[in-house]
């Protein structure tokens, strides 16, 4: 199923991001059935799709899609790749999206990736992209595949102002992509600013609402370094307070991210997208709260 029918609904679509374990972790297998057991667990919420990333400079380029293809065979769930920019030509992007395409996968998510570790600022690949608006239309020219973006409620860190990040929001749209995913928020109201504006802007494609639910301090610390991402202060309190008793952590961090969720569901968002970090127990918490009509497979 296509992105443009998966959101041709007006049920809430629910999906999940996942990453490829480390290519060179030791166990690495362990660690894939380990996975496979948490999204098994998740599966019971029938996601309409689950999105896998792309390691930043491709490292996990042929793990991504041998992932994909296990979960479309294994668990009989819709996969979706992420691709990015970073450091590929584009005959070696034509090669990717057409394998891809082969192995029968629909959808993809198309970014242009962060700089590589010891780069300060992205530089274009050599006959590749510098933004992800011209994957989008490289995409776009050349395969069937429906095709998701990245949005920033927040700012992306290296936009020169928040117009511009709009506008060049509305580049990847223009090119042909069919939603936008967004970055990790904790507080709505930068969320439902930045619907309001883009859809002012002549964004018309689901925007849809990426939500983590806490488990642990520092993966957040080191998620929110990375992307800008504020912690509301009574979050963040209640988080410090805490630091030394990890299950409090575990409790604080779902009971936040249900009640993030039902405020975004009483508006009319077209799903949420969750970021489990691989493990079910907090997403599989928080969804057991919502009131969302799932089909719950047994
Ligand atoms: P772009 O849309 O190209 O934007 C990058 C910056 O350039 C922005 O500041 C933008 O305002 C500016 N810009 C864009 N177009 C132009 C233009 N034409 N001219 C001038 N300025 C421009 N990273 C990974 O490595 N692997 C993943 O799997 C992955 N998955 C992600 C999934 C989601 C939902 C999100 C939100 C992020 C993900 N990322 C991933 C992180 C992402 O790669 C970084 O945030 C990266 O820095 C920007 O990627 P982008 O596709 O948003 O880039």
């Amino acid at each position: 199923m296509k992105l443009k029918d998966i959101y041709n609904t007006n049920k809430p679509v629910i999906s999940f991001e996942i990453f490829p374990p480390k290519a060179d972790a030791q166990d690495y297998n362990g660690k894939v059935e380990s996975l496979f057991s948490e999204l098994k667990v998740l599966s019971k919420y029938n996601p309409t799709f689950i999105s896998v990333t792309y390691g930043a400079g491709g490292s996990t380029r042929d793990k991504t899609l041998e992932l994909v293809i296990k979960i479309k065979k294994e668990l009989n769930l819709l996969p979706t790749p992420h691709f990015t920019c970073v450091g590929a030509s584009k005959a070696e992007i034509l090669e990717y999206v057409k394998e891809v395409e082969n192995a029968g996968i629909e959808n993809i998510v198309a970014l242009r990736g962060d700089p590589p570790k010891g780069q300060d600022f992205f530089v274009k690949p050599k006959d590749g992209f510098g933004y992800a608006n011209e994957l989008v239309e490289f995409i776009k020219t050349n395969t069937n595949l429906g095709i998701a973006v990245a949005g920033y409620p927040e700012v992306h860190p290296e936009a020169e102002s928040a117009k511009d990040d709009l506008i060049n929001l509305k580049r990847k749209i223009d090119a042909g992509a069919d939603a936008v995913i967004t970055q990790v928020f904790f507080d709505n109201s930068y969320y439902f600013e930045f619907v309001e504006k883009a859809q002012k802007a002549g964004i018309n494609v689901p925007i849809v609402p990426g939500i983590l639910p806490v488990t642990n301090i520092a993966q957040i610390e080191r998620m929110v370094a990375m992307s800008g991402t504020k912690i509301p202060e009574n979050l963040t309190n209640s988080l410090k307070k805490f630091e030394n008793y990890p299950d409090a952590i575990k409790k604080l961090g779902v009971e936040f991210a249900i009640k993030q969720c039902k405020e975004l569901l009483k508006n009319d968002i077209p799903g949420i997208h969750f970021y489990p970090l691989n493990r079910s127990f907090a997403t599989d918490c928080v969804l057991k709260e919502l009131n969302i009509n799932y089909t719950i497979k047994n």
